[in-house]
């Protein structure tokens, strides 16, 4: 059990990219209501995917993580949900197709609404009060995301109310995705429906198509070598633990620490059996007694005034989301983020940037995963490509020479990032730095004798109202240029690759992993 830990301990650590509330007592009534809310995943989710990223630390499947870098309020809508979902389900499939590999899935969805900015505040055009249309300069805190703050510049106070907003944003995304799934829509039987027909290269589609059907040609011949295998279902599709369904995650920054905090849960462990038994009351605020560990716990199945008095080896998870993360900018060992991280039974993911030093690395693990559980701990590295191959090897030599086993994955965006040339004041990324940087860290990784296990992609399958792509990041199969950029700019914070891009990473043939 993890010593000194409380879910409020991070309190008592420095906090990086911290957001001041200008009322205390707002934020307290707010965090109680989060506290009393039910969770939006559960252990066994969390506990499956944990499992499931161990065998991707093992090379026996591949992680695709991918989503919007800022997830906003106004995307909790179908359209933009169905799109996100389609996207990632298609990219796997053809992984799968590609590499025989299962593959894990996690979108950054349902959560992934803050974000760290390098800086505090800017300088931006704001309307002169009582004088319409007149603008002057003014210095306003940054976009924080849809969970602190508005983008509009007039809407920049940090509210605590959002962060409320952010739980049943997230929670009504998730319910969309379970209904969704639980409907068929990931059904391999049906992958047309996916709506890739809005790709517009001719030989994209052809490629597609032909990943498409080869499936077909694979799914009724195991329908029909199995024989009895989805017999009695009247319309022939594969029972569930076939391919009706997938397994789908959400993730997110593990960011608004108040937040993360607030949907932490104790969790009885079950004596017997495989699951859980019930949730104890999540802790209280920094300094209760009952949220030690090994404290006395009621389980909510228990009738209030009824206490276990038996020591119980309780466990937190973060039960807001399946995977969080800790980025680039807040993973200093003795700070707020680490401390949080280090308590919870989530898997977990570790931004690894140029800055990184190979001891602070394997320290890192020694304190976020300190026995060693498989699947842990995803290390999400993101140099650049002109930087990974100064700096991937020597973090795998020190993870090597460690006892830690990790799930290595590439974020090929955040070190890729930089300004349009037409619009400086838009940020980009080039296609061919994407692909290089994947490429790169796969031959690194098989020269050490490591496997690149997954990757991590801001994308999205969104399209404006008359049925084009975003245009954000620069080439691909469309050849978008750094002109083009400003036609159909929509992110709020960094460029995504848009579905083409998206499906053309997979035809360039980079995602074909340890073949
Ligand atoms: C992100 O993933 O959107 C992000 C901010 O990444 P990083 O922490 O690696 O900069
Ligand atoms: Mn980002």
């Amino acid at each position: 059990m993890t010593s000194n830990w409380s879910p409020s301990s991070w309190r008592e650590k420095p906090i990086a990219q911290d957001v001041v509330y200008e009322d205390q007592q707002d934020l307290e009534k707010v965090l109680g209501k989060l506290r009393h809310l039910p969770p939006l995943v559960t252990p066994i989710e969390i506990d499956r995917l944990r499992a499931q990223l161990a065998d991707v630390a093992q090379g026996k499947a591949f992680l695709l993580q991918g989503g919007d870098c800022a997830e906003l309020f106004s995307a909790c809508s179908q359209d933009p949900i169905e799109h996100k979902l389609s996207l990632i389900l298609l990219m796997s499939l053809i992984i799968l197709h590609g590499s025989r590999l299962p593959v894990v899935r996690i979108a950054r969805i349902a959560g992934q609404y803050a974000k760290p900015r390098s800086k505090p505040t800017e300088v931006v055009d704001y309307p002169v009060e009582g004088q319409e249309g007149k603008m002057e300069k003014k210095e306003v805190i940054s976009f924080r995301g849809d969970n602190v703050n508005g983008f509009e510049v007039t809407d920049r106070r940090p509210d605590p109310e959002r962060l409320l907003s952010a739980y049943f944003h997230s929670s009504a995304t998730l319910n969309y995705i379970r209904a969704l799934l639980s409907s068929g829509f990931a059904d391999l039987n049906t992958p047309r429906q996916w709506s890739f027909s809005h790709v517009r290269s001719p030989s994209l589609q052809k490629a597609f198509e032909e990943v498409i059907d080869s499936l077909m040609d694979s799914l009724d011949f195991m329908r029909v070598a199995a024989g009895g295998v989805g017999a009695g279902k009247s319309d022939g599709t594969i029972s569930r633990g076939g391919t009706e369904t997938v397994d789908f995650y959400t993730s997110h920054e593990g960011l608004s620490l108040e937040y993360e905090e607030a949907l932490t849960r104790a969790v009885q462990p079950l004596s017997a059996g495989n699951g859980f038994s019930s949730f104890a009351r999540p802790a209280r605020p920094s300094g209760s007694s009952s949220s030690r560990a090994n404290s006395t716990v009621r389980g909510a199945s228990q009738s209030a005034g009824e206490t276990v008095d038996a020591k119980v080896e309780q466990k937190y998870y973060n039960l807001s989301s399946h995977f969080i993360w800790i980025g680039d900018r807040t993973r200093q060992l003795d700070g707020a983020h680490v401390e949080y991280f280090r308590g919870i039974q989530n898997p977990i993911g570790i931004k690894v940037g140029p800055t990184m030093k190979g001891d602070e690395l394997v320290r890192m693990l020694d304190i976020v995963n300190p026995d060693n559980i498989p699947g842990k701990v995803t290390l999400i590295s993101r140099y650049g490509a002109d930087k990974v191959e100064k700096f991937l090897p020597a973090h795998i030599e020190a993870v090597k020479n460690s006892r830690h086993v990790v799930v290595w994955q590439c974020d090929a965006m955040h070190g890729n990032t930089k300004s349009s040339e037409t619009d400086p004041s838009l940020k980009t990324r080039h296609f061919v730095d994407i692909i290089s940087e994947i490429s790169s860290s796969m031959k690194i990784h098989k020269e050490l004798g490591t496997i690149l296990g997954g990757v991590h992609l801001e994308l999205t399958g969104e399209i404006n109202e008359d049925g084009f792509s975003v245009t954000e990041c620069i080439g691909g199969s469309m050849d978008l240029m750094d002109k083009d950029l400003s036609l159909n700019y929509l992110s709020h914070c960094d460029p995504r690759l848009n579905y083409e891009q998206s499906l053309g990473m997979l035809h360039s043939n980079v995602l074909r992993p340890h073949l």
